[in-house]
């Protein structure tokens, strides 16, 4: 008898596992329908032998020192600050736009003070901000909404930045000093031996068992257990029962080249030229040294797997309907990026999955049925009875666990703290 199915081995699924194992001595069945743990997180070794992110480049950057401090233990870092360039009117400039990015896109020298009141010579100050496009304006004017933002939007999203909520481009910032890192973050780093390598680890304890290749429908009737922790998407657990959550997709397509270095930075944004938004350079970001060197080219799609929730009122609602058949669904806890229908950030899942974790032992008791629960029965038929259900721990603020050492529970800071999407298109 497993004390837990764990739907997904990608961060969320694997921290819960962890922690559960390791902490509460909790017997563990984690299952995933893909050939690899590690989630959308998963990095392997080509067939040239370069260390290749199959699922998009994953860039490690966090504020909290805590989820910092819990990976460490599962891995050595290698520090790394990401940087982005832009192809924008034949010439690659910083992306976040900052000082040099202007300088160079018009010719000019300005200083950082005259570069503030450039900004606000061409702003186009919105009253009420509503849209992506809304933000950007008002910051930075049409012409470099134009040049930089509009046209990227478009292919990221297939909506124009007008019928786009202000979230999606509200976070990328924009710089008056030469500062050309994409993230701010105090930590950023990148897992030395790559990321599955950290999922091994973190999935090595004895009282975890792995299914690969397994969706957990095919099991969850055969195989007893006594709660499940689900990082699935929330639509499908219900059958899509109001319909299908939309998400942006991606296809992502790998290329090797005989050459050691292709591209100048990290990641190379592509604006307006191509049907790809962007370039990655994987040596960049792993410090692989090699004769060849690999890269991936990302093209936005309708369909696929889901990847972005699109920041829309009518998909909040949707998900709203969800979360409310979530929260009447007695022991499963629904937890991470599409559980929740949110985009977040591996170290905001991080956080989630700790912070479920605090809220799980913190239970006085941790079956209140002390036999298994048949999983069928653990799907909320639609009734109305069972929407009445109290909510389960799970469904509490996620903002408080257990720091290592002392096992009170911290309030978490920075990214962790704020557990929101951060979603600009091009994390
Ligand atoms: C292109 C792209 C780039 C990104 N870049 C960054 C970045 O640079 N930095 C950053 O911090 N974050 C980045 N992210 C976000 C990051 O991928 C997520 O924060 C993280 O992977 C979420 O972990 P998770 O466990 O919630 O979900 P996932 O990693 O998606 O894991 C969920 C797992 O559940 C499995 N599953 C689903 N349904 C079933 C089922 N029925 N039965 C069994 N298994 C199932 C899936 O196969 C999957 O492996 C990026 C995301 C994308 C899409």
């Amino acid at each position: 008898m497993f004390d837990y199915l764990i739907v997904g081995a990608g961060f969320a699924g694997s921290i819960l596992a962890e922690r559960l194992a390791s902490q509460s001595d909790k017997k563990i069945l984690i299952v995933d329908t893909r050939n690899h743990i590690g989630g959308n997180a998963y990095d392997h070794y080509n067939e040239d032998g370069i260390l290749v992110h199959k699922y998009g480049p994953h860039i490690f950057h966090t504020n909290s020192r805590d989820v910092f401090e819990y990976l460490s233990r599962f891995t050595e870092w290698r520090q790394y600050e990401h940087r982005v360039l832009a192809s924008v009117d034949g010439q690659l400039v910083p992306m976040p736009i900052n000082l040099d990015t202007i300088n160079k896109l018009y010719g000019l020298n300005l200083t950082a003070f005259e570069l503030t009141e450039f900004f606000a010579s061409v702003a186009e100050p919105k009253e009420q901000i509503r849209t992506s496009e809304d933000v950007v304006v008002n910051k930075v004017g049409r012409e470099l909404y134009e040049k930089f933002f509009r046209n990227y939007t478009i292919k990221q999203w297939g909506i124009d930045p007008s019928d786009l909520d202000k979230s999606v481009t509200a976070r990328v910032p924009t710089r008056t000093n030469r500062d050309d890192r994409y993230f701010t973050d105090t930590y950023q780093a990148m897992p030395l031996h790559g990321y599955t390598r950290m999922f091994e680890k973190l999935l090595a304890h004895p009282n975890i068992k792995i299914m690969l290749n397994t969706d957990y429908r095919e099991i969850q009737d055969v195989i007893p257990y006594k709660e499940m922790i689900y990082t699935g998407p929330v639509d499908g657990y219900f059958d899509y029962r109001y319909g299908k959550l939309p998400y942006r997709s991606l296809e992502f397509k790998h290329e090797t080249l005989n050459e050691q270095v292709h591209q100048p930075q990290a990641v190379i944004n592509y604006p307006n030229e191509h049907l790809y938004t962007r370039v990655t350079e994987f040596k960049y970001l792993t410090g692989q040294e090699h004769q060849k060197t690999s890269l991936v080219y990302e093209y936005p799609r309708a369909e696929g797997d889901p990847y972005y929730p699109v920041p829309r009122p009518e998909n909040a609602e949707l998900y709203k309907q969800y979360k409310a058949l979530a929260d009447a669904t007695p022991n499963v806890h629904f937890v991470g990026r599409l559980a929740t229908y949110k985009y977040y950030n591996m170290d905001q899942v991080v956080a989630q999955a700790l912070s479920l974790y605090a809220q799980l032992a913190e239970r006085p008791s941790w079956h209140p049925e002390e036999e298994s629960v048949p999983a069928k029965k653990a799907i909320a038929p639609d009734t109305a009875s069972n929407r009445s259900f109290q909510p389960s721990p799970s469904k509490l603020p996620l903002t408080n666990f257990p720091t290592s050492s002392s096992g009170k529970s911290e309030k978490l800071n920075g990214n962790g703290k704020a557990l929101s999407p951060t979603q600009n298109g091009s994390a």
